[in-house]
């Protein structure tokens, strides 16, 4: 059977390369394969860099406001096009339609709506200084790259061009080599819209592409969404020519249930935050300390609503909740995991295996899972997994339970479920971890910052301050006297 190929969208259309070159891409729910894409070989790259010089040129010289204009149209016709930009997300993720009818387009469009209306707010400062005085520009750094992960591709995609292009930039963007089509189509949105062509360009491919971008010259800043492994080869490229990072990185996040909290409320959250999107939430509390007076309440209504609410099958089903894990690949990577459980002591409650649906009986599905009997040193309790498999642990007080959540060198995100206000606030103040919630797990509107602390990141993504580190202060003194020189 034949299958599309899709090219490079440079400069406003498709780009053939001269090297031939392609990948395939499978939907991870049958294991067939779905459509092809031509890796950006030099002829591409080149092409790039020369139409986002060009893009930039026209964008950067037109008002924030009418930026913010375009930036509206592209943000309407995402939100128009909902359902067939939400099918491929789910034929190229593997995740639920339930999912991505209402989360992964909608979340982008929200971004790049919240950036688009703050491009034209973007102020300098004007400063008295003796009988002169200075004033400052938000420049805009010139050719940003986004590299991104396979989780929410169009949603990474969203949140890496809206405050880009917001602040003035051209952003070339490469989605990962497992989900690379979202972008393409948030590509001819933006031009549909009247982003000047070369404004945001995507090329294709896998880690060569992501190095070639991390060392092109001619590229002032990269924001990288991945693992932490691959997040510290990009900030070392990228080091050639002093570019600036943005690194959104893994986790291995805890959340803290005492005794007083609603244990229903913790619950749906320690669902939320180990088997939405099957696990691979970059955010995900995979170690949830239980307090030692509820563990086994907790643990009796966790298995009976994990066992009893969650369907996997075809995604496509409205009803299933449970998509395929993105490749086969990294399913075997999550078996590993549990087999590694297993192995160490930890005790399955339930789950534990792969499962073949029978509405999908080819897809990479792995059995909501739930580890107890676990102890801070077990491998399931120290490494991200990225899917959804739970480690429950229980704790004493309050002072062990800080010590042992950030006894990681991660630091993406916590959760802190207790009635006792004064405790929430004060056991949150003490996490080391950059997304935070309180009798809450997994929200991320756009107005708020999200990054991490320690080995999960460097920056931030979403939130105000998102918008300066797309930006570069120019100082500009003004003399309104003559020189004092001594010359
Ligand atoms: P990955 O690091 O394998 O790949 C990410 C991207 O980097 C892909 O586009 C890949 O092609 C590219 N790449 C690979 N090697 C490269 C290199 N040497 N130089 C430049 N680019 C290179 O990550 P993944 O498997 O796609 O995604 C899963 C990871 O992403 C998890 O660790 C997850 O926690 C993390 N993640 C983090 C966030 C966040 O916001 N913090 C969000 C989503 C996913």
């Amino acid at each position: 059977m034949t299958v599309p190929v899709y090219q490079n969208f440079i400069h406003g259309q498709f780009l053939a390369n001269h090297s031939g070159e392609k990948f395939a891409v499978k939907n991870p729910a049958t294991d067939e394969v779905i459509y092809e894409v031509e890796v950006a070989d030099s002829h591409v790259q080149q092409a790039a860099i020369e139409s986002a010089k060009a893009g930039f040129a026209l964008w950067s010289a037109m008002a924030p406001i009418e930026r913010s204009r375009v930036l509206h149209k592209a943000v309407s016709l995402l939100r128009e096009r909902n359902n067939e930009l939400a099918k491929i997300e789910v034929l190229d993720t593997g995740k639920p339609w339930q999912e991505a009818e209402c989360v992964d387009i909608q979340t982008g469009a929200d971004v790049i709506e919240y950036f688009a209306g703050l491009a034209p707010a973007q102020v300098g400062t004007q400063q008295p200084v003796g009988g002169d005085f200075f004033y400052t520009r938000k420049e805009p750094l010139g050719i940003c790259a986004g590299i991104g992960a396979w989780n929410y591709p169009l949603q990474i995609a969203c949140w890496k061009s809206g405050p880009a292009l917001a602040a003035g930039n051209a952003l070339i963007f490469k989605p990962s080599e497992e989900t690379p089509l979202g972008a393409i189509k948030l590509a001819e949105i933006f031009i549909e819209a009247g982003v000047p062509a070369g404004v945001f360009n995507v090329v294709q491919g896998a880690a060569e592409v992501g190095q070639w971008l991390t060392t092109s010259p001619d590229i002032e800043k990269v924001s990288f969404t991945g693992e932490v492994g691959t997040g510290k080869k990009v900030m070392q490229s990228a080091a050639s020519n002093l570019k600036e990072v943005t690194m959104e990185l893994g986790g291995k996040s805890p959340l803290i249930v005492f005794e007083d909290a609603d244990i229903s409320q913790a619950i749906s959250a320690a669902m939320l935050g180990n088997f939405y999107t099957q696990g691979e939430v970059c955010t995900n509390c995979t170690r949830v300390f239980v307090q030692r007076k509820v563990y086994d309440a907790f643990l009796a209504e966790l298995k009976q609503r994990t066992e009893q609410n969650i369907i996997a099958g075809d995604p496509f089903d409205p009803n299933v909740n449970l998509g395929a894990l993105i490749s086969k690949q990294h399913h075997t990577l999550v078996m590993d995991y549990i087999a590694k459980g297993k192995a160490e002591g930890a005790t399955v409650l339930t789950g534990g295996e792969a499962l073949s649906p029978e509405t999908a009986p080819n897809g990479y599905f792995v059995a909501p899972t739930v580890f107890i009997d676990c102890h801070d040193d077990m491998t399931i309790v120290k490494e991200e997994i990225f899917g959804p498999v739970m480690s429950v642990l229980v704790f004493d007080d309050e002072e062990e339970v800080i010590q042992r959540a950030n006894n990681t060198h991660l630091g993406l995100a916590a959760g802190v479920f207790s009635k006792d206000i004064q405790r929430a606030h004060r056991v949150i103040h003490q996490l080391e971890a950059g997304i935070c919630w309180i009798n809450s797990y997994g929200n991320s509107p756009a107005e708020m910052p999200v990054g991490g602390y320690k080995q999960s990141g460097i920056g931030r993504e979403n939130g105000i301050e998102t918008l300066d580190q797309y930006t570069q202060t120019k100082s500009v003194y003004v003399g309104m006297s003559d020189i004092e020189s001594p010359f």
